[in-house]
């Protein structure tokens, strides 16, 4: 079996941590092509020492020329800046991408991997929340292999069948996508306008990056789930009902028309969907420990608070309106996160201002990803002059 070389997107984060364990378990089937990341250029260097791949990316030129001298004892080379990111995901000796980058920010170098046609590890959901519609058709284009990392849309796939091209031919009823409710599930609603950003990533069973824990936090991740399912499987959104289960242990179900109800459960580490999409359609090693089915004793099932949770209720109308919408609700929600993450704005006020430039949005539909990227860029504008 030949050796798969892989590029990582955002190596240095929760995701891409978890990536290069398991690429280390498995030497004899992974190699390690290029390695990126934005500001922890020091984990990076570690990184780069123990993988040796055959290029680093920073985001800053300065950080780069430092990387490259300290690393001047491997053949490692450092590149710099967003084009760099594309030339690494579409290489043509890459075989994956993960990409792991947080944020708008993942979606050239992602659609970049999708048009040269490597299997695309997909981990950044905005990518496909921004831009569904022409990220799929790029997918279709490079002949690309698009595999979920995202745990509940990995539970869908395993949970679908082999070659699955539409839910009716399938006989699929339903999705039921499942989330935690986050840390303030059960808060009194009074209390969220006085809660920390460390509160708020303080997740009770995932380890994430800050910005996805916050969206955790709003729901405004299964949110972005919704509409992230509605591509990935080709349906529409009442398709997906979202159902909150505090445990993590069931990762989603899908439900067929003969009733039967298909689900995956595991712990909730994420080198689980990682090993899997690496691997697929084979299973490797992955690390984590079999689930003890006795200890989690008791899974429970809720339907999601739309007092509580706002944003479900505005991704799900961002999803059925189509259009731009998702890319604005996308923008929109990473300035309001990034100032709730600096102190600037209270936890409720997340939703809030989603909802304030949402209900303003005109929608056209985008042609292009330089369309994509203007409506990002107006709804960061709207945003920014609200806050
Ligand atoms: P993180 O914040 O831990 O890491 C983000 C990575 O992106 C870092 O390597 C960082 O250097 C890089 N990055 C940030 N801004 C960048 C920029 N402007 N340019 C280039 N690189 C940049 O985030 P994470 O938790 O690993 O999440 C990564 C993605 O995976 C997100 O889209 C998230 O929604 C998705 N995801 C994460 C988890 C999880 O368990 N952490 C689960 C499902 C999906
Ligand atoms: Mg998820």
């Amino acid at each position: 079996m030949a050796i798969k070389q892989l590029t990582v997107l955002g190596a240095t984060g929760s995701i891409g941590v978890s990536t290069l364990d398991v690429v280390a378990r498995h030497p004899d089937r992974y190699s390690v092509f290029a390695l990126t990341c934005h500001s922890q250029v020091e984990l990076l260097a570690q990184q780069c020492r123990q993988f040796v791949p055959r290029y680093a990316v920073t985001s800053d030129k300065d950080q780069a020329t430092k990387l490259q001298q300290s690393l001047a004892d491997i053949p490692t080379e450092v590149l710099a800046g967003p084009q760099a990111l594309c030339d690494v995901a579409s290489a043509d000796e890459v075989d994956m991408v993960m990409a792991a980058i947080v944020g708008a920010a993942g979606l050239l170098p992602t659609l970049a991997a999708a048009e040269s046609g490597k299997r695309v590890l997909l981990a950044n959901k905005e990518s496909l929340v921004m831009a569904g519609n022409l990220f799929m058709q790029a997918v279709q284009r490079g002949g690309a292999e698009l595999l979920p990392i995202d745990s509940e849309h990995n539970a869908i796939f395993q949970c679908l069948p082999e070659g699955y091209d539409h839910f009716d031919r399938a006989g699929v009823r339903k999705i039921l996508l499942t989330g935690s409710g986050g840390p303030f599930r059960t808060t009194p609603l009074a209390e969220l306008s006085a809660v920390t950003p460390d509160q708020a990533c303080a997740h009770p069973n995932w380890s994430m990056g800050r910005k996805i824990s916050v969206d955790s936090a709003t729901m405004m991740n299964k949110g972005l789930e919704l509409i992230e399912a509605c591509w990935l499987f080709n349906v529409s959104p009442d398709w997906v009902e979202v159902v909150v289960h505090p445990q993590s242990v069931v990762h989603s179900m899908v439900e067929y028309v003969d009733g039967s109800v298909l689900a995956q459960l595991g712990n909730p580490d994420m080198r689980t969907p990682i090993a899997h999409a690496m691997a697929w359609p084979q299973r490797i090693e992955s690390g984590v420990s079999s689930l003890d089915m006795v200890a989690a004793a008791r899974l429970e099932f809720e339907v999601p608070d739309e007092q509580r949770f706002p944003s479900l209720r505005l991704a799900r109308q961002a999803a059925a309106a189509g259009k731009d919408l998702a890319a604005a609700l996308n923008a929109v929600n990473e300035v309001a996160v990034a100032a709730f993450l600096q102190g600037r704005l209270a936890f409720p006020r997340i939703a809030e201002l989603v909802d304030q430039v949402l209900q303003q949005w005109q929608g056209s539909e985008p042609n292009s990803i330089e369309a994509v990227q203007a409506s990002d860029q107006m709804a960061r504008q709207k945003a920014t002059e609200l806050l």
